[in-house]
């Protein structure tokens, strides 16, 4: 029920990123939440990020919903393997940090949704939210959307890059986004290059690395940025853009172990609930998936909430016990070389089954596709990391 005590908001977030502004938005949009208040520890919300995803990884109203944040859209994209190249028609799509703050402006005029930016977040209750510096700022229930932190009960490998978004001198010819171009020296780990044609003359170039450790050398990967785009016959007229970003990527997880370090009755959604793809570290299909469940809730209460925001924790570790084995395979049953040929293997099978992978939701029979044939990785080591438990303990009695 919404609340109608003064300065006390329905919902109070931690986190003014992906996941906890459309938390904000979908609650408020929804109608069980009137107020909603974001506290932030930077300058803005929402960072500075472009965050894309697929058509299909989401529902037919999830995406209603968030269209007005869509600032591109594509109906196909490509991959690029040294063995062959493809093109998929499935529309791809993307947000961006600008188009995100833009779409819940409205929201902030009407004084509906509150952000409070510059401002650390040092503790939380079910009800309080405690600032650095002392002060406690009460909700009718909270959330915790702070981002990703390390945790002993989740074993990592990692997905690091340096994006640029470079204005070209002459049309860069690219009419679909390449969600891989692997066909580029592979060094330590899976490389590849990610493509978004913006505009006929603005492309997003991110040069990415599936590695096990997080170091990156972003001046080392802005040189092999250039380097590409002179191998595509791009001239680069400016650079308008530079992020980067090591993104977690989940080799096993216990999520009981983990519940129990988390403080009782507060909710984490987004990277800091572990809900992202264990493969692509892509989180925004379960931030959409989690803000519509919590905004689906009836009344807003620490139970109702830290109940619908658990469940929902549970069916997606169940989900991707499935994706963390792929990883396990990824990251330590092949020598890092030869990385690129798990991926290659797994883009020549049908469309239906790369959509679903991407969306998280695989049948058995896909699964067993996945793995079926003559696997990419020696087959000792891969029957060696088969079970995510003995994993677990192997990698805790390691460190
Ligand atoms: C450059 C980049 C590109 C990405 N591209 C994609 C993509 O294309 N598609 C996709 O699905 N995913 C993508 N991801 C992965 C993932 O979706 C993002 O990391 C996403 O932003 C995670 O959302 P989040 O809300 O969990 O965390 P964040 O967006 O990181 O938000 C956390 C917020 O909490 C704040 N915060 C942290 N600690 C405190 C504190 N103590 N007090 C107060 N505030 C605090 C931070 O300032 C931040 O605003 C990308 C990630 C990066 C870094």
């Amino acid at each position: 029920m919404p609340s109608n005590q003064q300065n006390v908001s329905d919902l109070v977030i931690a986190g003014g990123g992906l996941a906890g502004i459309l938390a904000a938005w979908r609650c408020l949009g929804t109608g069980n939440a009137d107020t909603v208040t974001i506290l932030d520890a930077g300058d803005n919300i929402a960072g500075d990020h472009t965050w894309s995803f697929h058509q299909s990884d989401l529902s037919p109203e999830g995406l209603q919903w968030i269209r007005p944040a869509v600032a591109h859209e594509w109906p196909s994209y490509d991959v690029h393997f040294p063995a062959f190249s493809r093109q998929l028609p499935h529309p791809y799509l993307s947000m961006n940090s600008a188009s995100l703050r833009a779409a819940v402006a409205p929201l902030i005029t009407q004084g509906r949704l509150h952000v409070v930016t510059g401002r650390k977040v040092k503790g939380m209750r079910p009800t309080s939210i405690l600032l650095d510096g002392g002060e406690a700022v009460e909700g009718k229930t909270v959330l915790n959307a702070m981002g990703f932190k390390p945790s002993a009960n989740r074993v990592l490998g990692y997905q690091k890059f340096v994006g640029q978004v470079v204005r070209t001198a002459a049309p860069h010819g690219l009419s679909a986004p390449i969600i891989m171009d692997a066909t580029v020296e592979q060094n330590d780990g899976y490389r590849f290059v990610y493509c978004l044609p913006f505009s006929e003359q603005e492309v997003l170039i991110e040069d990415t690395y599936y590695e096990d450790g997080p170091a990156l050398d972003k001046a080392d990967v802005i040189q092999r940025i250039a380097a590409y785009a002179v191998g595509k016959g791009w001239q680069v007229a400016e650079i308008t853009r530079t992020e980067s970003g090591i993104l977690p990527i989940t080799l096993a997880s216990d999520l009981d172990r983990q519940m129990k370090t988390e403080n009782p009755g507060v909710s984490r959604i987004g990277l800091a609930g572990g809900l992202y793809h264990a493969v692509t570290g892509y989180s925004l299909p379960d931030a959409v998936r989690t803000a519509e469940r919590i905004g689906s809730l009836k009344t807003l209460t620490p139970d109702s909430v830290y109940t619908a925001v658990l469940d929902y924790r549970k069916e997606h570790w169940e989900r991707e016990k499935f994706f963390r084995l792929l990883n396990r395979m990824l990251f330590k049953a092949g020598t890092p070389q030869e990385r690129y040929k798990v991926l290659q293997r797994f883009y020549r099978l049908d469309e239906e089954l790369v959509a679903g992978f991407y969306r998280g939701d695989i049948t058995f029979r896909q699964k067993a596709r996945i793995l079926s044939g003559k696997p990419p990785v020696p087959i000792g080591a891969a029957i060696h990391n088969l079970s995510e438990r003995k994993f677990l303990k192997r990698m805790r009695s390691e460190h």
